[in-house]
């Protein structure tokens, strides 16, 4: 029996159209299918493009920037497939999830036209630039400056923990353009040229081994004004808007992940025998909130890229941690061998401790449930 659900399980209310839809896409996996590693750079450059020319990316984008205009739950069934195929991750990852969702909900139509197509593709990679040493959670007290220089602006300062920074052509960067305004109304939302004079980069190795994100320095970068996304000093809302899909893209996405190495570990628990009560009852536990957080995803639909996504990336964060230590603790002292980094439960496990912090911390993230979802009152 498996788990993974599926056209036709009774939860979901698939139409034809999307059981066609995801017939369609399952044929053109299963005769496209490539494995590349989570390190192969130009293979994982060249999955996005080959998914770009079939039409196979950004499912629920806007058609007139190169997406595919389809429904939320066509994304869903989407997502599930390529969990199911279990293929690489397309390269421009923060671009497909974060920068592009950001530009489609403030970017001007220069600005759509100009960036969407080519983040679609993997043409341009994009990198998100808003935390610094001394603003994470407290985000609105970011120091990066950048000072009017006629059609420009010199932009100079320091973020940290930028994943993809090392390979990406263009980053969203939060800047602070009027430090005599509040905290929270000084700032600008740009698309910065990661090629410009005056950008350097220094990898940040994880506890993973990989140096997925990095530290970026800005010495005077000369920046137009054209590519400030949405008004001058209204960055802030730049900022939740990009946080809301952020949150809800990767959970949403991941959820199906989750479930495909949940299946693996029920199919390994099942083929083993005899498992003893504690750990029934963890993989009882754990695929309940697989289970949940799935639903809710479904659930929620457009809600998702409101304060729901709060809700969603908690429980994912959760889930998938339980999930990695579980899945080490089944593994038992074979674990301390990490055979292959990659793909593996220890791999997962070291990775999904970063699972809580980006993105916003879960403390951050229940603070603003209580806030913003529940409407309770601060002390
Ligand atoms: C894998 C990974 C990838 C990342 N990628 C990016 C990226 O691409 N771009 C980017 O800009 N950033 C990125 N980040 C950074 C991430 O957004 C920050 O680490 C996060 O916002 C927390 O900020 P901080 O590290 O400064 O911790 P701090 O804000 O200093 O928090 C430290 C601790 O204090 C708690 N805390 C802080 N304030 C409060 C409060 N008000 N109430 C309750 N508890 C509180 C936090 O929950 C946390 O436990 C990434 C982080 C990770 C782990």
């Amino acid at each position: 029996m498996s788990v993974t659900s599926e056209e036709n399980d009774p939860r979901l209310l698939y139409t034809t159209e999307d059981a066609a839809f995801r017939q369609r896409f399952r044929n053109w996996l299963e005769a496209n299918k490539v494995t590349a590693k989570r390190s192969d750079v130009d293979a994982r450059r060249r999955w996005q493009k080959k998914l770009f020319d079939a039409g196979w990316i950004g499912l629920s984008w806007p058609s007139e920037y190169g997406g595919q205009g389809a429904t939320l739950r066509q994304e869903f069934i989407y997502n599930e497939e390529v969990a199911r195929a279990a293929g690489p991750e397309p390269l421009n990852s923060i671009g497909l999830l974060i920068a592009g969702p950001a530009i489609i909900a403030c970017g001007s139509e220069e600005q759509k036209k100009r960036y969407l197509p080519k983040i679609l593709s993997g043409e341009e990679i994009w990198c998100q630039g808003f935390s610094e040493p001394n603003a994470g959670s407290d985000l609105a007290s970011l120091q990066t400056r950048a000072v009017s220089d006629g059609d420009d602006y010199l932009v100079t300062g320091q973020k940290i923990w930028t994943s993809s920074s090392r390979l990406a052509d263009f980053c969203l960067l939060l800047v602070r353009t009027d430090p005599e305004r509040p905290r929270h109304k000084g700032i600008t939302a740009l698309a910065v040229d990661m090629k410009s004079p005056g950008v350097s980069v220094k990898p940040l190795p994880q506890i993973t081994g990989e140096a997925e994100f990095g530290e970026m320095f800005f010495d005077g970068v000369r920046v137009p004004k054209e590519n400030g996304i949405w008004p001058e000093n209204e960055g802030w809302l730049v900022a939740m808007k990009t946080f809301t899909r952020e949150r809800a893209n990767i959970s949403f996405r991941s959820s199906l992940q989750l479930q495909k190495s949940f299946d693996s570990l029920v199919e390994s628990a099942r083929a083993e025998g005899g498992l003893d009560a504690a750990a029934r009852q963890k993989l009882a536990e754990v695929y309940v909130d697989v289970q949940a957080l799935q639903l809710n995803c479904e659930r929620f639909g457009e809600q998702l890229y409101g304060f729901h996504s709060s809700m969603i990336k908690v429980a994912w964060a959760e889930a998938n941690q339980q999930l990695q230590e579980l899945g080490l603790d089944r593994l038992g002292a074979k674990a301390a061998l990490m055979p292959e980094q990659e793909g593996s439960w220890q791999f997962g496990y070291l990775r999904s401790r970063g699972n809580s912090i980006e993105g916003g911390t879960a403390e951050i993230l229940r603070g603003v449930i209580a806030e913003r979802v529940l409407g309770l009152p601060r002390k």
